[in-house]
């Protein structure tokens, strides 16, 4: 197909996993998907189904998610339909070297297509419900800088949180570690708490205080940025220090040594869906799944049943003590 000629350009068969083919589809509404694309610069990828092949968009900083928000959506070239079910990694010196997620699926329904390409459509998707438009705005003069708005829509019941204020939850100090069902332990970490929040896939740390920690910890901001699998969500973990045994420090963080990373133990809000009204234990299935664990830098805090054995082990390796939290906690 004429269409997909610079796709294939682009591309070498057999040195990627990406798909070539077109096969044909049943019928039904058009489908739209759209990938996280973990390449040179994060992005995500904006694709529709536009006579028998993909339409697509690179969106930095995500689908845009509140009415009257918009996002730079630089338009790429058609991608071939099977795209919209690739997932996989793209090998190193392949075009768009990286890792390929589907973050959301769907059809839509085209509500208005203007003469000069621009197109408003209802997507139905599992995170994504409502109208979006497509302008070719030409930003900074070049035809290919487009702009994606998210449009009012009245049938969009969702909860709204943006801009919620999140308040860490605290820990009591106890003589004893709690014996009994119903507790998830954790070490102790000893460094600095930040509440983590993600928006157009840039991240910001605020302190248990309030006070913005983003520049002081800019390498664990930029790790975090890519480390969440979606543009829009507020996590709490603690910033730690590792000394030369890979223990979190307090001491090495002062001295400001040894490599920084980010223990996450909580998530909060998803997608502007608050979450802390579920478990802590199905919070903690969230945050497992959101957390692409492959850089190091960001880690997932692990819990344990077995709080007493814990403890002893966070004893034996010098570390201050263990955290008990109810599993059925908000
Ligand atoms: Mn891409």
């Amino acid at each position: 197909m004429a269409r997909l000629r610079e796709y294939e350009r682009k591309r070498s068969k057999g040195r990627t996993p990406e798909p070539f083919g077109a096969a044909g589809r049943a019928g039904g509404d058009p489908i739209f998907v759209v990938q996280r694309h973990d390449a040179r610069r994060l992005h995500y990828d904006f694709r529709l189904e536009r006579d028998g092949a993909l339409a697509s968009w690179a969106v930095p900083k995500g689908i845009p998610r509140e009415p009257g928000q918009r996002h730079l959506a630089v338009h790429v070239e058609d991608h071939p339909l099977d795209y919209a079910g690739f997932e996989g990694e793209i090998p190193a010196g392949q075009y768009g070297a990286g890792t390929v997620e589907i973050w959301d699926r769907g059809t839509y329904e085209l509500l208005e297509e203007k003469k000069d390409g621009g197109l408003t459509v209802r997507l139905a998707g599992e995170r994504l419900r409502g109208i979006w438009t497509l302008v070719p705005a030409k930003l900074d003069g070049d035809e290919k800088n487009w702009l994606l708005l998210r449009k009012q829509d009245d049938a969009d019941g969702s909860v709204k949180a943006k801009g919620r204020e999140y308040a860490p939850m605290l820990a009591t100090l106890a003589p004893d570690v709690p014996s009994g069902d119903g507790w998830m332990h954790e070490v102790k970490w000893d460094g600095y708490r930040a509440i983590a929040r993600f928006a157009g896939a840039e991240a910001t740390l605020t302190s248990r205080r309030g006070n913005d920690m983003t520049e002081r910890f800019a390498s664990v901001a930029r790790a975090l940025a890519r480390a969440v699998r979606t543009p829009d969500c507020v996590v709490d973990g603690e910033v730690c220090a590792l000394d030369d045994d890979g223990r979190s420090s307090f001491s090495v963080m002062q001295q400001g040594k040894g490599p920084l990373v980010y223990y996450a133990f909580d998530v909060l809000e998803v997608d502007g869906e608050p979450l802390v009204d579920l478990p802590l234990h199905e919070r903690r299935a969230r945050l497992a799944e959101l957390l692409d664990l492959r850089d190091t830098t960001v880690r997932l805090s692990e819990t344990f049943d077995d709080g007493r054995a814990l403890y002893e082990a966070a004893g034996k390796q010098g570390l201050e003590g263990v955290i008990a939290k109810k599993a059925d906690s908000r």
